[in-house]
């Protein structure tokens, strides 16, 4: 089971509702309102958990929601706060849309903790709208909505180098001879599921290296290779290409580096572009009978390509020293700035704006009153701090790209008509 990838339902908290009262006192028959505002929901936020390497935890739940807040009370009580959920995640998990695949948010690095979803604003109680011609408001705001979304989340490892390879070419060997993982080492095609990092030290440095998961159940079959672990791959500077120099399985060492690239390329050319070196493995098995030796073939078709090519024995360790040397030379010529996945999907922005319906109405008593409705526009005014000009031009601008104003006009509104939103009464001007 790949416990890297996990799709998860998060949905933040609804604003609690403000409240709708009057002050009672004896021998005051008449109190002024005194609702309170609700309080805001609780938000879905992202944190590193350094103790963390999988995503295995979020294979058995598949909601995760933050708690609502509490409406507004009587006597102008303020409504509780909602409880944020906060989700723990390993290092390098990157959160995406997903249905998209966009990504929201890549928990790496100086990003150790985000705010994926806000909770909704609490409305404001019926002690605000109280005017000097509305002196017994009934209307109290609703508590904005609660933001609901799936995501994708995709541990990302983050190593400085990754081993690439057919599965049973000796990337394991090769893993737990250089560093301190101990992976399963195993002769058979269910190779490693989740990537096994170990940090190396060489006589010029150190640097991680990670075991990337090989081919998925049913390789033996012939099946090509999944795209599924190739993910992994993205954020490695410099790949060592492991190959079976041997031919152990029969397989020519030069086609199976053609082919691992070919899929390299196919999945994200930028990839293919990173440098790589070839580990001509288990040179302890090449028996010199006649033809010519692999590993000079391996040289003569790649080094002019400037891929340079190591012989060596994952059991014996037998060249790996050469070939860790030469890597850790490779990655100081490289610009180490991290491999960070932008934003590209803003939950905030997109749940607005997304098109939910909404109806134009005339009042039924006022025909110069048109009534709009609808979760969109209750949601926008919930998200809209109206009192202040950025919000208010906001909030215009909502309502022309939305389509409203139109919708407005071919229901025949005149210039000083009203609009009537949720509570709120706007005139109309063109
Ligand atoms: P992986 O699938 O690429 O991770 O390959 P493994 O590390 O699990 O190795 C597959 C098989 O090849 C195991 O039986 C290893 O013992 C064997 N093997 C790995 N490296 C060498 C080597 O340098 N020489 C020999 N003779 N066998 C090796
Ligand atoms: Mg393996």
């Amino acid at each position: 089971m790949f416990a890297d990838r996990a799709k998860i339902i998060i949905r933040s908290g609804k604003g609690g509702d403000g409240h709708v009262s009057f002050r009672r006192e004896l021998y005051v028959p008449n109190g002024g309102p005194d609702g309170g505002d609700g309080g805001k929901g609780g938000d879905v936020i992202f944190e590193i958990d350094k103790g963390q390497n999988t995503l295995g935890d979020y294979r058995h739940r598949r909601k995760y929601k933050a708690e609502d807040g509490k409406e507004g009370g009587k006597r102008r009580c303020h409504g509780a706060d909602g409880a944020d959920v906060v989700l723990k995640v390993p290092e390098g998990t990157v959160v995406m849309e997903a249905a998209s695949g966009k990504v929201i948010a890549d928990m790496s690095g100086e990003n150790s903790r985000q705010v994926i979803l806000k909770g909704g604003r609490g409305g404001k109680g019926n002690q605000h709208y109280a005017t000097a011609t509305m002196q017994v408001p009934k209307y109290a705001q609703p508590g904005q909505p609660a933001q609901e979304l799936e995501v994708m989340l995709e541990l990302k490892v983050i190593a400085d180098v990754g081993l690439i390879g057919f599965p049973n070419v000796g990337k394991s060997t090769f893993l737990s001879r250089v560093t301190n993982a101990q992976p399963k080492i195993a002769n058979y095609h269910f190779t490693t599921l989740s990537p096994n990092l170990g940090v190396v030290d060489t006589d010029n440095g150190g640097f991680v290296i990670a075991d990337i998961p090989g081919l998925v159940e049913g390789a033996s079959q012939g099946v090509g290779l999944g795209h599924e672990f190739l993910r992994h791959i993205e954020r490695t500077r410099v790949m060592i290409h492991i190959v079976d120099a041997a031919s152990t399985e029969g397989r020519d060492p030069i086609e199976d580096v053609y082919k691992i690239n070919k899929e390299l390329e196919d999945y994200n050319p930028e990839i293919a572009k990173r440098p790589q070196v070839i580990a001509a493995n288990k040179v302890d098995c090449i028996y010199q009978e006649d033809g010519e030796n692999p590993v000079d073939r391996l040289k003569q078709e790649f080094e002019p390509k400037g891929i340079r090519v190591f012989p060596i024995s994952a059991v014996s360790g037998q060249g790996v020293k050469e070939l860790l040397f030469y890597v850790k030379e490779l990655l100081s010529q490289i610009d180490l700035k991290p491999l960070v996945f932008e934003q590209e999907y803003f939950p905030e922005e997109e749940l607005i704006t997304d098109n939910l319906p909404f109806t134009v109405v005339r009042d039924e008593t006022d025909p110069n009153i048109f009534v709009v409705e609808g979760p969109k526009i209750e949601k926008m005014l919930g998200y809209t701090n109206l009192d202040s000009e950025k919000g208010f031009a906001f909030f215009q601008k909502f309502l022309k790209d939305g389509g409203i104003l139109d919708a407005l006009e071919d229901a025949g509104i005149q210039e000083g008509d009203t609009v009537r939103m949720y509570g709120f009464d706007f005139d109309y001007y063109k």
